[in-house]
């Protein structure tokens, strides 16, 4: 099957409003009156990112969900977005079914449709650009940052770092649940999606946690001008990741990355679906402290080169 055969037969079926069903040089993008359009992109790549024998339907997943995070740290809700493929010469339609099945999935869940895309061959990478909206001059931004604010993350951290570690060979002795749990989370992340109207409200500045979460609120902390402090013992960590890194679980979990979680600062004392993990204040850079003690980080975060 050619390009445009397979753009028809796997593609054009979750087109949304506005992509002319994939048969155009260009999309419309549907405004939303009253709103900002907000946007980002991410790629994901085989050896970065997944592996070629990761299920394809998860590969889809993880591409669209590394965008979905972006936004919902801005604020956004998600609704649509663009697909840039470049597939391997040899791909097959049984991993294309799988791979649009996964999308068709994500699109359900989390309202989102397809506005166009382009698609070449070479080494699998997948990018997104998705698009979102926020009540006008509402996207919450890396920079708001106040001395005397706490820091909160959403969800478990250190899960993804967790499932990667078990694919690099660690955790051989861990149970089979526990093994599943991790490669999971790797494979699929799970942004707050939902989470985006409430940060609007109460977050001075927030963004998703991708390369680790020490290095990612090292973003907001020159941003905004402050220094943060960690305490690593408020950080939320499954126990699965407890049971495979044992006395290392917080130092690991908090440079490991992949996480998509959201981590904002707002007032002390708020409470909601995420935990209070430290604070803000004068000074620049990120302080790691455990049970009120130091810890030197030595790489605070994933870095492709
Ligand atoms: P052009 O030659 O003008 O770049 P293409 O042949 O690349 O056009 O694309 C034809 C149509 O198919 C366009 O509407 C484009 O958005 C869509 N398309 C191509 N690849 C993808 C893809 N991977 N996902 C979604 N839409 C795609
Ligand atoms: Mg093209």
């Amino acid at each position: 099957m050619d390009e445009f055969g397979l753009i028809a037969k796997y593609f054009a079926p979750l087109a949304g409003a506005g992509a002319l069903g994939l048969t155009d040089d260009a999309a419309i993008l549907p405004s939303r009156p009253g709103h900002d359009l907000i946007v980002t992109t991410d790629t994901v790549s085989e050896g970065s990112d997944f592996f070629p024998y990761d299920p394809p339907d998860t590969i889809a997943q993880k591409a669209l969900r590394v965008n979905l995070s972006d936004l919902a740290a801005k604020g956004a809700q998600p609704a649509h977005y663009l697909l840039n493929l470049t597939l391997p010469h040899a791909v097959r339609e049984d991993w294309l079914a799988k791979f649009t099945a996964g999308l068709a999935q994500d699109q359900k869940e989390f309202g989102v449709s397809l506005l166009g895309g382009d698609t070449g061959a070479g080494l699998l990478s997948v990018t997104v650009t998705a698009f979102g909206f926020v009540p006008p001059g509402q996207m919450v931004k890396r920079s708001g940052a106040r001395i005397g604010d706490a820091v909160y993350v959403t969800g478990t951290i250190g899960d993804s770092g967790g499932g990667l570690a078990l694919l690099k060979g660690q955790g051989r002795d861990l149970d089979d649940a526990s093994r599943d749990y991790l490669l999971w989370r790797y494979r699929v992340p799970q942004p707050p999606v939902d989470f985006a109207a409430r940060l609007r409200d109460i977050a001075h500045a927030a963004l998703d946690v991708s390369d680790g979460l020490i290095a990612d609120l090292g973003h907001i902390a020159s941003s905004s001008g402050v220094r943060i402090i960690v305490e690593g013992e408020r950080v939320p960590l499954a126990e699965q990741v407890k049971a495979l890194w044992g006395a290392d679980a917080c130092l690991r979990a908090v440079t490991a990355g992949d996480d998509y979680q959201i981590a904002f600062t707002a007032p002390p004392g708020l409470s909601g679906p995420f935990s209070q993990i430290g604070r803000v204040e004068s000074g620049q850079g990120v302080g790691l402290t455990l049970n009120g003690k130091q810890i030197a980080v030595a790489k605070p975060g994933y870095k492709h080169f």
